[in-house]
């Protein structure tokens, strides 16, 4: 949906979210469906790639609570398969597997994500929210306008509205867009991680449900098949993880480089010319750093996702934290706003939802810290290596 009149003149919401990834999905849909007036806004009208796709099976109950049963033949959801588990060449060269089937749900999921993002955002619609894609967010500024307590600044294709809220959402991935108009520092730790990927098809069927990751001298693999295609292809994708400063990375952003560095893995290279996978479209680079707001919220403000805080992706955590968090966040945001019918403040840190909900981004961040070291350290090899050196 895009601005019309309109809804120029009707421009006053409960709560304004920025950005409508998994995170402001997940938000929207949960405040609407609490009666909260949600405006949910997306720069990108029709985004032309997204990279994240494998969920683990405990996202596969939040993933079921925003998008109904997946089962169900009427859901006729785009875009997703259920996977099987991981195969990783980590610790040594010997492929070790990790099976879904002893999971409480016995699979995780792959999903499409342009697919899997329309149909998030199509929920928050259904759910009440207002949704405007093409519309970006520009700056906010205080008000007090009781029960007001921002105007947001919009632009689009159309020109600029400005908008009248009570509560501001940041929703907007790395990037922490609203975050960052409050001046609130974004830390990243000198993490260099960047992610280099490329898409592969052939015209053979392709029907691993595994989602494959390899350790290698400059860096690890990730690849896996990936759901959805419109044509009759199969369809691959494959990511190569390195410090965006290392020599190796450079390389990795040429498609000569990265077929030369693809050549010396074990596992994915040749797992790739068995199927008859050739390279299609360019090599695309995407920030994979791990990275967290020196604040989670405020008053009458709070950051949800990778807005808050971004992961590497090895944890594959990233959708699965953008849900339940934005869960959590639209839960303490409508109860923040039933206690407290007016003032910023209230809405701050001396209201107790957005303690927890502080508290929680605190602990998230300390576990997903002791998590990723422990699972870099674990890998032995390579000690004089950059990339491994730096993660011990
Ligand atoms: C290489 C790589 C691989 C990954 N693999 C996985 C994986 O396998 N599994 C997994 O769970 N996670 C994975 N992730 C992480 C996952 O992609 C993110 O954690 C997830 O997308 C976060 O969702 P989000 O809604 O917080 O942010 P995003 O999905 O980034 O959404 C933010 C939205 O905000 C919009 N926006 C930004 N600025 C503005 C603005 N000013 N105005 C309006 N809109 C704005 C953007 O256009 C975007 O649509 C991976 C990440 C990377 C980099």
């Amino acid at each position: 949906m895009t601005l019309s009149g309109r809804q120029l003149v009707d421009a006053i919401w409960d709560v304004v979210i920025v950005g409508a990834g998994p995170a402001g999905a997940a938000t929207a849909i949960t405040l609407a469906r609490f009666g909260q007036r949600v405006l949910l806004v997306e720069e990108r009208a029709s985004p032309s790639f997204k990279l994240g796709e494998s969920l683990p099976p405990t996202a596969v109950g939040l993933v079921r609570h925003f998008l109904g049963d997946l089962e169900s033949p009427e859901q006729n959801l785009p875009g997703l398969f259920k996977t099987a588990g991981n195969i990783s060449l980590w610790t040594n060269d010997q492929a070790e597997v990790t099976d879904f089937f002893f999971t409480l749900t016995g699979f995780g999921l792959c999903v499409e994500r342009l697919a899997f993002d329309a149909a998030l955002r199509s929920s928050a619609m259904q759910a009440g929210a207002s949704v405007f894609k093409g519309v970006r967010f520009e700056s906010c500024s205080r008000i007090t306008a009781p029960p007001f307590n921002w105007q947001v600044n919009l632009s689009s294709e159309t020109g600029n509205t400005q908008h009248r809220a009570r509560y501001l959402v940041d929703c907007s991935g790395r990037r922490a867009a609203v975050a960052r108009t409050l001046a609130v520092q974004l830390d990243h730790d000198n993490d260099r991680l960047f992610a280099y990927a490329q898409w592969f098809s052939c015209a053979q069927d392709d029907d691993d449900r595994y989602t494959r990751i390899e350790a290698a001298p400059q860096g690890w693999w990730y690849s896996n098949r990936l759901p959805g295609s419109k044509c009759a292809d199969s369809r691959r994708l494959v990511v190569l993880h390195s410090d965006k400063d290392l020599p190796e990375a450079r390389l990795a952003a040429r498609q000569s480089g990265f077929d030369q560095l693809l050549g010396s893995s074990i596992h994915i290279g040749p797992l790739l010319q068995t199927k008859g996978y050739r390279p299609c479209g360019e090599i695309r680079g995407a920030p994979a750093n791990s990275q967290r707001l020196g604040q989670f919220c405020g008053d009458a403000w709070m950051a949800v996702g990778d807005a808050a805080q971004a992961y590497d992706p090895l944890s594959s955590q990233g959708i699965d934290k953008a849900l339940r968090t934005g869960s959590h966040a639209g839960h303490m945001i409508h109860y923040a706003l039933t206690d407290c019918p007016q003032g910023a403040e209230g809405l701050g840190m001396r209201s107790a939802y957005v303690q927890q909900y502080n508290e929680q981004q605190h602990q998230l961040w300390q576990t997903y810290l002791t998590q990723r070291n422990h699972y870099y350290r674990s890998q032995p090899r390579w000690p004089n290596q950059p990339f491994w050196q730096r993660r011990r």
